[in-house]
């Protein structure tokens, strides 16, 4: 950023000195005709003062310039003022000829001509043409105008059309000074400000290296400008968020190795018994060992499922069915299983209750808070499935008598592994993701969803997916339709 900073202010200094050493020649030339125009016009207009003479040299002195006047009677070039501003000028020397010339070219341009003189080797004076302007070169301009008595005025002034020697000297030590202070200035300035930025940039990268160890002491101080401050802020919540997972997938490890552990010891346990006691190969010991692997399965199923939602990698499937109808049988197909437990199943359907959804995941919705409705039934082992119509959508609710979930806790059982403590038990025991794919599924499908919980009295878990209604057509318009496309395409 500094030597950016340095470049940049030393590309302008060259632009500088290029445009004084280029244009500055020019420029000067410019500026000299225009003063010599506009100084001729004003000595021309003063014509009958009594101090005429006395005044043009003056004024023709003032401006660095010689100065001829010429009263013209009857073809008679009558000298009234004249000045001489220094040795190099032309115009006194200007022979007869010369004169009339100059007297001619200017009656001819709309009273005035403009022409270069240059003095040769030879010390005479000759007419310089051409763009190049050699120092020596002078600038005469004429001037003719009538006189009140019937005669002419000509005013002929003589200029040099270089800048002196002795300013461009001392315009050029100024310049090189201006320059080398600018140069040091804009130095400091950009090394202030380079600082200023690249600090906390540098400073930020190096937290950003090792994000998930920034503790949040580690973010304060280094505030500067307002864009740094606000990648701060969000480094640091990317810090926050990824020390929490780090967090969790620690506790998902301990969690899981626990949980596959469990039912694994207790397979081999179970078989080794029956392997080597007589007697104890019953059906008993045996449902044992099936419900431990069971309970494996949908494990391993659970994490697939989320790994797989992880990577996107199971693009939403819509179709349209009935949910009324196949949350009942996925009901009913639960009260099969399970009623030998003690649990009842209770379902209240509705019609109509058509949906476009993907199937498959929406059952797993639903299959998803059954289960935890099992897992956290109350003691009356109830559990209540309801289809409701909802404004223009279809709601569904489980609802069971278990011990309810505290209320600060509701905001998180939703997130990855997470686990409320206190009912951690073994009967209940699960992966901390089933809610978890119960939120991806239903945000992917742009559901309302949420719980309503109370401790000691239960909960009931709802989502909400919007009404599909399709219209059939009658027949003979399914008929014009078909007729139609066909044709068209
Ligand atoms: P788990 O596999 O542990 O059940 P979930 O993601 O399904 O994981 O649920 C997260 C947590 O939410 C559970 O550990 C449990 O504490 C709580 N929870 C879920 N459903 C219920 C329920 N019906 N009643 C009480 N607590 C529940």
């Amino acid at each position: 950023m500094f030597s950016s900073f340095c470049a940049f202010s030393l590309f302008i200094l060259m632009v500088f000195w290029l445009c004084f050493g280029v244009f500055s020649s020019n420029m000067y030339f410019w500026v000299m005709r225009s003063r010599m125009d506009d100084l001729g016009y004003e000595i021309l207009l003063m014509g009958n003062r009594s101090d005429f003479a006395e005044k043009a040299e003056s004024m023709a002195l003032n401006e660095q310039s010689a100065l001829l006047v010429y009263r013209i009677e009857n073809g008679e070039f009558i000298q009234t003022a004249f000045a001489k501003h220094d040795a190099s000028s032309v115009i006194h020397e200007l022979d007869g000829l010369m004169l009339a010339e100059l007297y001619t070219r200017a009656s001819e341009q709309d009273g005035k001509c403009r022409v270069r003189f240059l003095r040769n080797e030879q010390g005479s004076i000759i007419e310089q043409t051409g763009v190049v302007m050699p120092a020596s070169s002078r600038l005469v301009t004429a001037m003719v105008k009538e006189s009140g008595n019937g005669g002419k005025t000509m005013v002929i002034l003589d200029t040099a059309v270089t800048m002196p020697q002795s300013f461009v000297r001392v315009t050029r030590n100024l310049m090189l000074i201006l320059s080398l202070l600018l140069f040091g200035v804009s130095a400091i300035i950009s090394f202030i400000v380079a600082k200023r930025v690249s600090y906390p940039i540098e400073w930020l990268n190096e937290r950003a290296k090792d994000l998930t160890h920034a503790t949040e002491a580690a973010w304060q101080g280094h505030r500067s400008f307002r864009e740094i401050e606000e990648l701060m802020e969000t480094l640091e919540r990317a810090a926050e968020e990824l020390s929490r997972v780090d967090r969790m997938q620690k506790e998902l490890i301990a969690n899981i190795s626990h949980d596959l552990r469990t039912p694994l010891t207790m397979i081999i346990g179970y078989a080794e018994v029956m392997r080597d006691i007589e007697g104890e190969n019953n059906p008993e010991n045996m449902q044992v060992i099936i419900d431990e692997s069971r309970r494996l399965a949908s494990l391993v199923n659970d994490l697939l499922e989320i790994s797989r939602i992880q990577a996107d990698a199971s693009p939403l499937l819509q179709e349209h069915f009935s949910l009324s109808d196949d949350v009942e049988q996925t009901v009913i197909r639960y009260q099969h299983l399970k009623e030998s437990a003690g649990y009842r199943f209770h379902f209240e359907g509705c019609a109509p209750s058509d949906v476009l959804a993907d199937r498959k995941k929406v059952l797993r919705v639903v299959c998803n808070l059954l289960n935890n409705a099992i897992n956290y039934a109350g003691e009356d082992r109830e559990i209540i499935v309801r289809c409701l119509a909802a404004g223009t959508g279809i709601r569904v609710e489980v609802e069971d008598h278990g011990m309810g979930i505290p209320e600060s806790e509701i905001e998180h059982i939703w997130q990855r592994y997470y686990k409320v403590k206190q009912t951690h038990r073994r009967a209940t025991v699960g992966s901390g993701l089933g809610l978890s794919i119960v939120r991806e599924i239903l945000d992917a499908h742009e559901a309302r969803y949420g719980v309503i919980s109370r401790i000691g009295e239960g909960s009931v878990f709802w989502f909400e997916l919007p009404l599909h209604i399709v219209t059939k057509l009658p027949e003979e318009c399914a008929e014009a339709v078909a007729s139609f496309d066909s044709a068209a395409f």
